[in-house]
């Protein structure tokens, strides 16, 4: 598994690019006799593979795409090197989610080593834009598709990184979810000379911050709790020796598991 994955940490797939790791994927499924599919959408690519024909679908999703290295002097080692070093394995994707990718090959290989007499079927999804902006995604489409076909995934393993110390010491249930907006607050602009005058956004602003930080949104559950978690707030019209006519605040509100992992 190890030499897969550092075939894989070698090739520079940064987002929205493949740049291959898809063959080398498709030629170890092809071989456990899964049927690949290259469904590439805009400029993305996307790898579908399937194994079976009746009951239920499991489903892998993952990506082979990565974000950018940053400079590349202070990484211990070059980022695409996948240099072991002790029991640490240095690349750009290992943990997400190339490992990942690389794990559950081999672990299919290993389960069909026993013969299993399968009652439902595995799939492999892949995309090569999961890092990027959303701009060109798959999803959407593959899950249109599946609707007009009258298809849908039953149980779902999405290979994302979760593990806090050691492998497998957290596995998560879902994924948040968030709630982004803006809202303008409108004051009355003036010289800051007079500031009776004027009526500065920054102060109305000021009550509406506290206010969303202190609304409590939702209860959430076992496994997800809710809060407020950012704060972000950019001025327009910033002149000289004027004040503030009006000022934008933009929020984003997360839904979070709890930090302490899971015992599985
Ligand atoms: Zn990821």
């Amino acid at each position: 598994m190890i030499e897969f994955l550092q075939k894989l940490i070698k090739i520079q797939s940064l987002s929205p690019r493949d740049e291959g790791c898809f063959d080398l994927i498709e030629e170890r499924l092809v071989k456990l006799d899964f049927k690949c599919e290259r469904i590439n959408y805009a400029n993305v690519e996307n790898l579908y593979a399937a194994y079976g024909n009746k009951g239920k679908l499991f489903c892998f999703l993952g990506h082979t795409d990565v974000v950018p290295t940053g400079p590349e002097e202070k990484w211990t080692y070059p980022p695409f090197s996948a240099q072991i070093d002790g029991d640490l394995l240095y690349g750009r994707g290992t943990a997400d989610m190339k490992a990942s990718i690389a794990a559950f090959l081999e672990s299919l290989e290993e389960f069909f080593a026993t013969s299993p007499e399968l009652n439902y079927r595995i799939a492999i999804l892949l995309t090569s834009n999961e890092e990027g902006d959303a701009v060109d995604g798959f999803i959407d489409k593959l899950v249109d598709d599946m609707i007009d076909n009258d298809e849908k995934i039953d149980l779902c393993l999405v290979g994302e990184p979760t593990s806090y110390e050691k492998i497998g010491d957290s596995v998560r249930i879902g994924r948040r979810g968030s709630l982004g907006g803006s809202l303008k607050i409108i004051g009355k602009q003036g010289h800051i000379a007079y500031p009776e005058n004027v009526d500065n956004p920054i102060f109305s602003a000021s009550d509406v911050i506290v206010k969303l930080k202190n609304t409590i949104w939702d209860n959430g559950n076992a496994i997800f709790s809710l809060q407020a978690s950012k704060y972000q707030i950019f001025i327009q019209e910033l002149e000289q020796k004027m004040l503030y006519q009006e000022i934008w605040i933009c929020f984003l509100i997360l839904d979070i598991q709890p930090s302490q992992p899971k015992k599985l």
